[in-house]
């Protein structure tokens, strides 16, 4: 009886990650539990990386992965969106491996702080000669609307759908094999990750996007997250973004505000949808859009604190630490985050003592350094 009530959550993938071939020498990486995916193209001239996991041991099981398959060398790093579960393996193989990159990405790494910069070559202890005085750009290609990658006789084609507020997300596309990479775009049954500030770009963007990787016909796509999908998910995400379009401009014609649009925003006709804790922050985001308003700028400060950690959630992706002064800080921890004294993020432990350096934000906590003592 009970099952009768449960939401059904779709669109998971296993609690292990997968390595999947997809066609001869392409490879899936489906991440464990919607974690990033990544796609490896293997040629007699080298192998090619898309995207990179996400977070440390993700992208040594790649690599293991990689090795179990090929002795050739990862040659190119390619990355579909700017953000850390994607980029943030870059430095296992890159250099040598050459970082080929959107401009507009390009653009705001070159703009990374000290601290970022020092982060990233700290990533993997392994990989610290290598990266000693090395900048994430110092092996990069990029470019600003299409790019054509041939290695070993395989074609890649670079796709980047033009758009006033698109960060410089890509899809790489193997006409022969009809395989699609569809980068941030890529959603199966799941609620899309949009937000206000556009760092994901607009609902606008993501459906010149949409369209434009349909037309591809491609035979298997590799989203950036979840299970593999074919085209119709892409034409379901379409029609979703038109409805909650619809939707919010029928609140807003009302003259409800903002406040109350965010809580009343709802997509019942996508029940089972993975994320519906996605639903205020989209809503915002289309108010925004139809407004015809750019992104919301949220207010940064750099704060430190020294304390304790009481609880650890999501494997270290979230903490509640105690400061000095006794109060709860909830802390986010993203792959930018530079732990020192410990490995990666998944050894941390309760009662363990440390200073962090964190920027504090008008809608969460997102930890800079961390520096367990
Ligand atoms: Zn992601």
């Amino acid at each position: 009886m009970l099952a009768a009530f449960a939401t059904p959550v779709h669109a998971i993938t296993p609690d292990k990650a997968e390595f999947k071939k997809l066609a001869d020498g392409v490879y899936a990486y489906v991440g464990k539990l919607n974690d990033a995916n990544a796609m490896i193209v293997v040629t007699s001239q080298g192998v090619v990386v898309i995207d990179t996991g996400n977070n440390q041991p993700e992208t040594r099981n790649i690599q293991k992965h990689i090795q179990a398959v090929t002795q050739q060398p990862v040659r190119y790093v390619v990355i579909t969106q700017n953000h850390g579960d994607h980029i943030g393996g870059t430095p296992l193989f890159s250099p040598p491996a050459t970082v080929v990159l959107h401009a507009r990405t390009a653009k705001e790494w070159a703009g990374w702080k000290p601290y970022q910069v020092n982060t990233w070559r700290k990533r993997f202890p392994e990989r610290s000669e290598a990266l000693k005085n090395f900048h994430p750009l110092d092996a990069a290609l990029t470019f600003t609307d299409r790019m054509t990658l041939r290695l070993g006789g395989k074609t890649m084609e670079l796709i980047y759908v033009d758009d006033a507020y698109n960060p410089g997300d890509i899809a790489v596309w193997m006409p022969e094999e009809g395989v699609l990479h569809a980068g941030f775009a890529g959603y199966k049954e799941r609620h899309p990750d949009i937000r206000p500030d556009y760092s994901h770009g607009t609902t606008v963007g993501m459906m010149k996007q949409l369209e434009a990787l349909i037309a591809l016909k491609p035979k298997v796509i590799v989203p950036a997250h979840g299970p593999l999908m074919g085209t119709t998910d892409l034409q379901a995400m379409i029609d979703y973004l038109v409805i909650a379009r619809q939707k919010v401009r029928a609140m807003m014609e009302k003259g409800m505000p903002l406040e109350a649009i965010r809580k009343n925003f709802r997509m019942e006709e996508y029940k089972g949808w993975d994320r519906e804790a996605h639903y205020p922050v989209i809503a915002a985001t289309i108010y925004r859009e139809l407004r015809g308003e750019g992104p919301e700028i949220t207010t940064v400060n750099e704060r430190t604190v020294k304390g304790k950690i009481d609880k650890i959630e999501e494997e270290g992706r979230y903490l509640t630490v105690s400061t000095e002064d006794g109060k709860p800080l909830a802390l986010r921890i993203s792959n930018a985050t530079d732990i020192e004294g410990v490995p990666d993020r998944s050894h941390f432990k309760i009662g363990m003592r440390f200073t962090a350096l964190y920027e504090e934000q008008k809608e969460r906590n997102e930890t800079l350094q961390f520096v367990v003592q």
